[in-house]
């Protein structure tokens, strides 16, 4: 069987790390992309490979659409295909909406929204032409008060993801989204003392969850055990 190629967007660090770490042990070629961190995107390399693993890095700002397409076209080159699409990548500006600039309004859209339009657009040409491909995104479902951007980009990745569903359903290639609720991270560390409290007072095990729980539900998605699996949050 031919080996199977995932690009993991934003798995320097937290989520996506994991994310391309649990692949990596499903003997999966991962591309491990990074915008600010590369030292950190390299220490998530080394350890798949020191763990017998395969994996690269990419640099490349998501939110760049030449730059995406030109990361996607770069690792079809060197690899010849591209079998699993990770929309991980994603940011936070948090602000009560009268006090949120528009910049900041922008700029967590065209990350963590348009970021994922342009690695899909890139990655599709290739998963039509091979009649295969998965295309996993990480969401959210729920709105929090300071998180208007957020919220609103993370709810255009569901509309997004049932979207290309439909429209790739006939090509063999499925897309889901998975809303993993509050994640000890990095992203959540920056909560306050207040919000992280009221949190985990809504969430039934009282408890954040960690990134190797959200890992398994991705690797799942994008195995060949979830064919039957599209559209879904
Ligand atoms: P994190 O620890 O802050 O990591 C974010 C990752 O995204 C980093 O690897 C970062 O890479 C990358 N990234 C940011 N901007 C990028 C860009 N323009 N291009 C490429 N990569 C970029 O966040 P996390 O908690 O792991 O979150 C991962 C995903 O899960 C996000 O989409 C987040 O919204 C979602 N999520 C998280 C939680 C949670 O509770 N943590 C809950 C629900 C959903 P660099 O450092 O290299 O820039």
């Amino acid at each position: 069987m031919e080996e199977k190629i995932a690009l993991v967007t934003g798995a320097s660090r937290g989520i996506g790390s994991q994310i391309a770490k649990t692949l990596a042990k499903k003997n999966i070629f991962v591309v491990v992309n990074y915008s600010g961190s590369k030292e950190k995107a390299e220490q998530t390399a080394e350890e798949i490979i020191n763990a017998g693993g395969k994996a690269v890095v990419y640099g490349c700002d998501i939110s760049d659409f030449y730059a995406t397409e030109d990361m996607v076209k770069e690792i079809v080159k060197q690899y010849g295909r591209l079998d699993i699409l990770i929309n991980n990548a994603g940011i936070t500006k948090d602000n009560l909406i009268m006090r949120m600039s528009e910049a900041d309004f922008d700029r967590v859209i065209e990350v963590n929204l348009k970021g994922a339009f342009n690695t899909i657009h890139a990655a599709a040409r290739q998963m039509i032409r091979q009649k295969s491909g998965k295309i996993a995104s990480v969401s959210g479902v729920l709105g929090n008060a300071g998180q208007a951007n957020y919220a609103a980009a993370k709810a255009g990745i569901i509309g997004l993801t049932k979207t290309i569903a439909r429209e790739f359903a006939g090509r063999n290639i499925q897309v889901n989204a998975v809303a993993p609720g509050f994640i000890e991270t990095d992203m959540t560390e920056k909560l306050s003392d207040t919000i992280r409290e009221q949190a985990t007072q809504q969430i039934p095990m009282k408890k954040f969850g960690h990134p190797e729980d959200v890992a398994e539900a991705v690797a799942f998605l994008t195995s060949d055990a979830a064919s039957y699996i599209t559209g879904q949050v």
